[in-house]
């Protein structure tokens, strides 16, 4: 059924970068077989879900969105993959993202933008724009994202479903193709907490393969989803998360929310963040310099594309080809950025001083967490924006991202859902609750009490 609504719609969404047809039902027998057997399979066995295009995927092509890939067939599965295949989950093939996760709209995409479906002229968020739109468009009932600056969340935002970033270390970075290494977090996309929290629990646990993956027990994620409550909670709203360049309607919807929260026995309670107005200049920063060094790899010689090696250059000449006609126009402005501000001379000046207020902003999160057990605030500052609109002006495109980077910074864990559609444009408005590192669960418990 998803694959018959996949040949329905995708034409016009373009969430699929690649359609998996025959390893899906392969998965899908595989289920039934195991089932017969006798195993005793999980809750999500034979669901179907959508894997963004960033995760290796044994034997089926892995892009990242972008030509120094094309043609790409990864010898080894992700942790992730591996462990939705050990569920019986059904992957049903590869979705559209921003080139190497860089943007907020998925127009980075080096095979063509997705639409968003509640109008197809506009974005589906970025840089998980496929995923949010498969989950969306019910060709997949459940999908994954990545989310560096926020990723997961503005796409769940502006297309009305669930995203969830981990706490950094939840879910293991292993075959999930590197942007910004100390950021990188895989997670669910759904359609329900409930949906997402089943998934997450799939996703995560410590993986010796990943030097950052947390050694702990999984924060109990299932029963936190079926057991929705707010009664006694302390909950914060994030006072430096509004004001200029918020949407009337998001911040109407918003304020509604948290006047449900206090309706369901939640204390609510205005905290204040200070230094979160500097969390984009940091992560423009971070970002892009972990970007250059981590791109390093797209040589031209080890793998994925190779052009002009016409037997007479030198392995400089065709790297350098390669990385002009691999890499698209936003890529190479961080590799450049970031190369610059790892530059000696410049690194204690740009660098240095980006990963102080990294460190200023945790404490800002350490401090409100003393006061409050979760945070709220919007997701995005706006709804979707029409496709086209900010492709040529990369500080709009960064401000999408405005509510959701400190967390990347801090490496704690948040949620978007939906609460509600913008009276001015009937879009989607996404509600962003934020957890404590470690505390995955409460975000759960709050985003059932909501939904
Ligand atoms: N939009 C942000 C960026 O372009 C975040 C992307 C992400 O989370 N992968 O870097």
């Amino acid at each position: 059924a998803h694959l018959a609504r996949i040949d329905a719609v995708d034409e016009k969404v373009h969430a699929f970068l690649h359609v998996d047809r025959e390893g899906a039902l392969a998965g899908a027998r595989a289920v039934d077989d195991r089932r017969e057997r006798g195993e005793k399979l999980g809750p999500l066995a034979g669901v179907p879900l959508a894997l963004k295009d960033i995760f290796t995927t044994e034997g089926v092509p892995t892009t990242a969105g972008s030509k120094m890939l094309e043609g790409w067939i990864p010898p080894y599965d992700a942790t992730v993959t591996r462990r939705l295949k050990e569920a019986g989950v059904v992957i049903l093939g590869k979705t559209n993202m921003d080139e190497f996760a860089m943007g907020s709209s998925t127009e980075n995409s080096a095979y063509g933008p997705t639409g968003n479906p509640w109008d197809l002229t506009r974005i589906p968020g970025g840089s998980g724009g496929g995923s949010s739109a498969a989950v969306t468009a019910h060709m997949a009932a459940l999908a994954i994202g990545t989310d560096t600056g926020g990723s997961i969340r503005q796409p769940a935002a502006v297309t009305g479903t669930v995203g969830v970033k981990p706490t950094y270390g939840g879910v293991s970075r292993y075959g999930m193709i590197a942007f910004s290494s100390s950021l990188d977090q895989g997670g669910p996309c759904a359609r329900t907490v409930l949906d997402a929290a089943l998934l997450h629990e799939v996703l995560a646990g410590h993986d010796p393969r990943d030097s950052t993956s947390v050694d702990a027990p999984v924060p109990p994620v299932v029963q936190a989803a079926r057991n929705g409550s707010v009664a006694g909670m302390r909950v914060g709203v994030v006072k430096e998360f509004r004001g200029e360049g918020y949407q009337a309607g998001v911040v109407q919807r918003f304020d509604e929310a948290v006047e449900l929260l206090r309706e369901l026995g939640a204390e609510v309670v205005e905290v204040s963040c200070p230094t979160f107005d500097k969390a984009l200049a940091a992560y423009y920063l971070i970002a892009p310099s972990e970007c250059s060094s981590n791109l390093a790899r797209y040589d031209g010689l080890r793998y994925g594309l190779r052009t002009g090696d016409d037997g007479t250059r030198s392995a400089e000449a065709v790297t350098s080809l390669t990385r002009e006609a691999g890499f698209g126009p936003e890529v190479k402005r961080r590799i450049m950025l970031g190369t610059y501000a790892l530059s000696s001379g410049y690194y204690d000046a740009y660098y240095g001083s980006a990963q102080k207020v990294r460190t200023l902003i945790t404490r800002d999160f350490e401090r409100a967490f003393e006061q409050v057990d979760v945070l709220v605030s919007p997701t995005t500052p706006t709804t979707a924006f029409p496709l086209g609109e900010r492709v040529d002006d990369p500080m709009a495109m960064y401000l999408a991202d405005l509510c959701t980077i400190p967390s990347n910074l801090a490496g704690n864990a948040a949620m978007s859902l939906p609460c509600g559609l913008a009276p001015e444009d009937g879009l989607p408005v996404g509600l962003q609750i934020i957890a404590p590192a470690m505390a995955d669960d409460r975000l759960y418990r709050v985003g059932a009490a909501v939904e």
